[in-house]
């Protein structure tokens, strides 16, 4: 039997922790979006209300919902071997044909894969590994991982300490030890501070150059890794200046340090080419990735790690301790081999770069038309725009974080899923978006601008 919406709403706040919530949403249980069914790029709440995710769930689901292929391979997987390990030296069929084929997309010399359930266990792991690969090498002192104020790199331990919100660590004592935090290459931000438009490719060498005065603060043999999104997600899609990586790459392989890009977001075609690193032409030497492997049709992350400390790892000679239950569980890598099937059949990566973000980057700018906009800017299918109150002189409302609020629920009302963050509005749209889903996109976007501007004032 189906449960009417009020129903749900109510046993839901009744038992149901929402991540990520206020939890105040207990006394207010109709306040509580059902969602109950999903197709292409479009949602289906309780009531049967359709709304178009341009958030693609979490920035995950980059195929679309209802993919009938991958819902086979789950299925026929089920029946073959719904589970087992990957511990103690053994392997199955998913889990061999899953890294071979990463493997296969991912850039030269980085060909060796460690699964995990998630982004955020991907990046404990990568603390492990690169703490064990430099006391390997016998610089056990290599052991700070340098990160950036408000990055985002999950939400256990060690990602919400690598990530740099306040809200996160002030709520459990966090950071944990050995971990810092740079300032962010976020340009608007500091046109904001400065009051007046500033050198963008400067202030990108500048940001970037704040990584090499923090490992001369800290001294080169105390510093393991410096870890950074190719383009911040959570944070509110803040894209680098094109001078930022450049510059980053050098710094790390002239000091000897491992550079981590977290391709969490980034990975599996969403900046129009298979990872972050090659939009940037980044030479990483690990680089986390979960959401779009499976296109969020189960959960499934892991570490790609280059072959050369993988050789380290392996001369070391001693066991790796450490793995999770489900590391390669098969019926998740059978989701993610269907899943990345799909964009090969599809040819999804290059139709991403040459057709539909191009579409969407050209209706995009036109936004900055609109007066509430300071700046909107885009990069493959992540997009963001900057609300001020006024654009010619960078000056952000008072209130800024009820008014994003104010324009997500004017969205949300329009039958649109659009996220509010800090001052800024975003979008991470499915990959498979048609140009008329991006033009409704773009409609609703609008819309919801200008019932805000009348709501605000
Ligand atoms: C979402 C995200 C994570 C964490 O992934 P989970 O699967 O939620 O643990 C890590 N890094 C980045 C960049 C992310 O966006």
């Amino acid at each position: 039997m189906r449960l009417d919406t009020l129903t749900l709403q109510q046993k839901d706040a009744k038992h149901h922790l929402h991540p990520f919530s206020d939890l105040q949403y207990q006394n207010k249980p109709s306040m509580t979006q059902m969602i109950s069914r999903a197709e292409g790029v479009y949602i289906y709440d309780n009531d049967g209300r359709k709304i178009l995710d341009a958030m693609s769930g979490l920035w995950c689901v980059n195929m679309g919902y209802g993919n009938q292929s991958v819902h086979k391979a789950v299925r026929e997987q089920m029946e073959e071997l719904i589970y087992y390990n990957t511990f103690f030296g053994t392997s199955h069929p998913p889990a061999v044909k899953l890294s071979e084929m990463i493997a296969d997309v991912t850039p030269e010399g980085m060909n060796q894969i460690f699964f995990t359930g998630s982004g955020s266990e991907a990046n404990d792991t990568m603390i492990r590994l690169v703490r064990h690969y430099w006391a390997s090498k016998g610089q056990p002192t290599k052991s700070i991982i340098i990160s950036r104020k408000n990055a985002y790199h999950g939400s256990t331990m060690a990602g919400a300490s690598l990530g740099g919100m306040s809200e996160m660590h002030a709520q459990g004592g966090l950071p944990i030890p050995g971990i810092v935090h740079i300032d962010q290459p976020y340009y608007y931000e500091a046109c904001v501070e400065a009051g007046e438009a500033l050198d963008r490719a400067e202030f990108g060498r500048q940001a970037a150059q704040a990584l090499e005065a923090k490992i001369d603060e800290l001294g080169e043999d105390n510093v393991a890794a410096f870890i950074a999104e190719p383009i911040q997600g959570a944070g509110g899609v803040i894209i680098p200046p094109e001078t930022y990586w450049p510059e980053v790459d050098r710094i790390c392989k002239e000091r000897n340090i491992l550079l981590v890009v977290d391709e969490v977001i980034c990975g599996f075609g969403r900046t129009g080419e298979w990872f972050g690193s090659d939009y940037f032409n980044i030479k990483p030497d690990l680089m986390p990735f979960a959401k779009g492997v499976t296109s969020g049709y189960l959960p499934l992350g892991g570490l790609v790690v280059s072959d050369e400390i993988v050789k380290v790892l392996r001369d070391a000679k001693v066991e790796l301790a450490h793995g999770y239950t489900y590391s390669a569980h098969p019926t998740c890598a059978a989701a993610a081999i269907a899943n990345i099937e799909l964009m090969h059949q599809t040819n999804i990566v290059d139709k991403v770069k040459n057709e539909v973000a191009p579409y969407l980057a050209n209706k995009w700018k036109l936004l900055t038309d609109h007066p509430l906009v300071g700046e909107a800017r885009s990069l493959g299918m992540l997009a963001a725009i900057e609300i001020v109150k006024d654009k010619d002189n960078f000056i952000r409302h008072k209130n800024a974080k009820e008014v994003v609020g104010v324009c997500r629920d004017h969205c949300f009302a329009n039958g649109l899923v659009m996220r509010a963050v800090g001052n800024k509005m975003i979008i991470a749209p499915p990959l498979v978006c048609s140009n008329r889903e991006i033009d409704e996109i773009l409609e609703k976007v609008w819309q919801s601008l200008d019932m805000t501007a009348t709501s605000i004032n």
